[in-house]
């Protein structure tokens, strides 16, 4: 198995560092209070681009060849990576092409169209779009970057753990939204590697939750995907996973599952609590504290809040809902 550690993290880090926002760890009076432990927010939705995916997608494009970014590239996304890969290909000159289900939300397709990547709109899943993907790299030549599945993304989103360490020294538990498991693996094996005794615990929605049922079988399986408040969190993991499964399997101390309703309480807590504008994906941390899901919860903590490219008519009309909206 591939593992990516602390070195390969901090030489991407060292490649990036000109690229992306290092993003500040602030306190979070409300939910220290809520929680009874001192918890500092990642604000990595304020990442160029709206995600922390920047991070991964500028090192993978970095790391290419002169006659690969010749070639330009292409990636499946469930939004994020491919405006992330859309931006990132501008510094060196590359193109992209980005596959995408009709599950994308527009507002994301939209800004990946105005980067000037290529946009593919192809069935209704990640795993149709990867076909898509397959079929682009066979005919044209195009290299694919996966969005998670890769060791120079994996390391890109690991530069997080870093900051996160250096800014919380005595952090005991890091709080990560969890996919394919890109920055999960990536956080958790920079944190771990300097903080052995901290807790990395993942976070994503209940229904088409791809790791956690791959972590619960030993191994990668499908999950059918269904519409989600968090978008960013639907897809398979792919039953060929090379780097993320057996990462998450190993450095991952649990995986935490959300309702529709709770994430939409933690979307609203961000907002008339913390002023945060966060997509659904980027609020699963606020929700697991605030439905207090995490037991035996041991401070400081450290949460991710991943992104922010909500579709502003879905925010206002979860931070208008009063109580919880129907699951
Ligand atoms: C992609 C994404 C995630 C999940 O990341 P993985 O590396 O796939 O686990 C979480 N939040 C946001 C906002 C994302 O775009």
């Amino acid at each position: 198995m591939s593992m990516i550690g602390l070195n390969d993290i901090k030489n991407a880090r060292n490649r990036i560092v000109g690229h992306i926002i290092s993003t500040p760890l602030v306190c979070s009076p409300t939910l220290s209070d809520i929680c009874g432990v001192a918890v500092g927010l990642k604000l990595e939705h304020y990442q160029t681009t709206g995600s922390f995916k920047l991070r991964g997608a500028t090192n993978a494009i970095l790391e290419l060849t002169e006659a690969e970014r010749a070639h330009g590239v292409v990636a499946a996304s469930t939004g994020n990576h491919g405006r992330a890969l859309s931006h990132a290909v501008r510094a060196v000159g590359s193109r992209a092409t980005i596959c995408m289900s009709r599950l994308v939300p527009e507002n994301k397709v939209s800004e990946v169209r105005r980067l000037g990547a290529d946009v593919r709109i192809i069935g209704n899943s990640q795993d149709d779009a990867q076909k898509e993907v397959e079929r682009l790299v066979a005919e044209n030549g195009f290299v694919m970057l996966p969005p998670f599945d890769h060791p120079a993304i994996v390391a890109g989103q690991g530069t997080i753990g870093l900051e996160i360490v250096e800014a919380m020294p005595d952090v005991n538990t890091v709080l990560v939204p969890l996919s394919g498991g890109g920055l999960a693996a990536g956080v958790a094996a920079a944190v771990k590697s300097m903080r052995s005794h901290a807790k990395v615990i993942g976070l994503t929605m209940e229904r088409g939750a791809a790791m956690k049922a791959s972590l619960d079988a030993g191994e990668p399986v499908l999950v059918e995907e269904f519409p989600s408040l968090a978008d960013s969190l639907g897809g398979g993991i792919g039953l060929d996973n090379k780097v993320t499964f057996p990462m998450c399997r190993a450095l991952l101390d649990d995986v935490v599952l959300l309702s529709e309703s709770e994430i939409a309480a933690g979307i609203r807590h961000a907002y008339v609590r913390e002023r945060e504008i966060l997509e659904g994906a980027g609020a699963v941390g606020i929700a697991a504290l605030i439905a207090n899901k995490i037991s035996g919860l041991r401070g400081p903590v450290a949460l991710v809040l991943s992104g922010r490219n909500i579709d502003m008519a879905v925010h206002r009309r979860v931070v208008n809902a009063t109580g919880n909206p129907p699951a």
